[in-house]
């Protein structure tokens, strides 16, 4: 069967390589002229590579490390020792690290949180260990239907202490939502801290060796062409064509650079768009069908990645940092991280300014200013001093709708990948799935609609319509 997908995000690509797996033939189209979406980068007149967003994998992401290994590239994830290490921001430039030790589940966690005396009272864990109880014992469940409390309200109903409210979960919710805990629905970290508790190396992090669309994308891309799918850069969707009875009769790719627009058909289609996209691409008369209605529920997060490259190298540190600082969330030094980006003399800190709301219209040159200020504190001994770091240049990208914003309410909105039109599916890590807005929800989304698909009855008969590429004028 043919499938045409709009969108070569990590949800598309991972949708294009298990059709191929299943016998079936994908065409993959991207608006723009790189693979990745969301983990999309580029590289500077010097050869720098610079990013969406500085990219963190984790022991818990079972379907990314899957299809890694499918692609016999899991030997690019450089996995980094078992600890999360945070900035402590009364204490310029001194760290608290939570070591995990490598014993079973949930032991090497409680663990680690026991054996840090830095940033909690004994009191304080206490209660923090008693309020995580119910999500504990009750599971993914109880996890879900948390989703009506923001996490500060579920805290205090938890009777946990504000302490470990602003000591970690401000740095988490920020880290894995771009928003605050009085914004983050209490599902998200919940959920998150659920897999680190149920998995021995569930929070164990990795950076991939080098740049996303090159390192992770590209491979996926020959995987998928090699069996006979193809994928296109610059081909943006421009509106989903539909028959009397609101099937998809084809997709309208726009022309560019004065080429005609064309109408591309095949047997199934894939939307792999982001939400925001999604909405304004749904056809007219798909509004008034609930399950597309409820789209309008979900809205992309503002975020801004920052890279910074200095004359110095300003740590040693080959980890990911919780910056508990006021504009910034995590932060790495990439030059130390990843092998591509590597250098012994110099660091490249690559920084998630979130929540980025008030940011986002901000000139360039405010933001780097007002990061700099930060760095104040999280590198004293190089910004204090006589003699401070020089910033040599920097990167920032801005993207004003990333994931979709955690809110309380937000998982009844969130659309499955089968949608009510028979030849119409929806793949992206907004859509429903387990893993939240992150890599590991974008390859699980496309796995699942590519399952979704080969279950089709159109698609299991084998029924189908020849594919077609026409321009717009035949
Ligand atoms: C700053 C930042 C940091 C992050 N950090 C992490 C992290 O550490 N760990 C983690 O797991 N996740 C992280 N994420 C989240 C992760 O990147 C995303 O959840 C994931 O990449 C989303 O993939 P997707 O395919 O669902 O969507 P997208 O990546 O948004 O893909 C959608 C694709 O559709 C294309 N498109 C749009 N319009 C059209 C059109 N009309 N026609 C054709 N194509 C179109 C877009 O160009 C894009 O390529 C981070 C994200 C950001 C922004």
């Amino acid at each position: 069967m043919r499938v045409v997908i709009a969108g070569a995000g990590l949800a598309g690509l991972a949708c294009a390589k298990y059709l191929v797996d299943a016998g079936h033939t994908p065409v993959l189209l991207e608006s723009r002229d790189v693979l990745g979406g969301l983990v999309a980068a580029w590289q500077d007149k010097d050869g720098d590579w610079y990013e969406t967003g500085l990219h963190a994998f984790f022991g818990a992401y079972p379907n990314m490390l899957q299809l890694l290994k499918e692609l016999g590239i899991e030997d690019r994830l450089q996995w980094k020792e078992h600890t999360l290490i945070f900035n402590q921001p009364d204490k310029p430039g001194v760290l608290s690290r939570f070591d995990v030790p490598d014993i079973l589940a949930p032991f090497n966690v409680i663990m680690s949180i026991l054996r840090n005396n830095d940033m909690l009272t004994w009191n304080q864990k206490l209660r923090f260990a008693i309020g995580l109880l119910p999500a504990i014992v009750r599971g993914q469940k109880y996890v879900e239907a948390m989703d009506k409390y923001s996490l500060l309200e579920w805290l205090r109903l938890q009777g946990v202490d504000e302490q470990v409210n602003t000591d970690i979960f401000i740095a988490a919710s920020k880290a894995l939502t771009f928003i605050n805990p009085d914004e983050v629905s209490a599902t998200i970290p919940l959920t998150a801290l659920n897999r680190f508790l149920q998995e021995r190396y569930g929070s164990k992090i990795a950076f991939l060796d080098g740049s996303p669309p090159e390192r992770l994308c590209q491979p996926i891309v020959e995987y998928i062409t090699e069996r006979g799918g193809e994928v296109h850069l610059q081909k943006p969707l421009k509106q989903i064509l539909l028959n009397p009875n609101d099937t998809v009769r084809g997709f309208l790719i726009r022309g560019l650079e004065g080429a005609e627009d064309e109408v591309l058909t095949a047997d199934i289609y894939v939307g792999a768009v982001s939400v925001d996209v999604m909405k304004v691409l749904t056809p007219p008369s798909w509004k008034a069908i609930p399950f597309f209605k409820k789209l309008e529920g979900l809205e992309g997060v503002p975020v801004i990645n920052l890279h910074l490259w200095f004359d110095r190298k300003l740590t040693d540190i080959d980890q990911l940092l919780f910056s508990r600082s006021d504009l910034l969330s995590v932060y790495a030094d990439m030059s130390n991280t990843c092998r591509e980006y590597a250098n012994p003399d110099r660091s490249m800190l690559e920084l998630v300014l979130a929540p980025a709301q008030d940011w986002i219209d901000r000139s360039n040159e405010e933001i780097v200013e007002a990061t700099l200020k930060e760095l104040q504190n999280l590198f004293p001994q190089h910004f204090g001093s006589e003699n401070p770091a020089k910033l040599l240049k920097y990167q920032v990208v801005k993207t004003p709708r990333s994931v979709y914003k955690a809110i309380p309410g937000r998982q009844v909105y969130r659309p499955t990948q089968e949608t009510p039109i028979a030849n119409f599916y929806l793949a992206g890590s907004y859509t429903l799935q387990r893993y939240l807005g992150s890599m590991e929800g974008a390859v699980l989304s496309g796995k699942l609609a590519a399952q979704a698909i080969s279950k089709n009855p159109q698609v299991a008969s084998g029924e189908g319509i020849e594919p077609e590429l026409q321009p717009l004028s035949s």
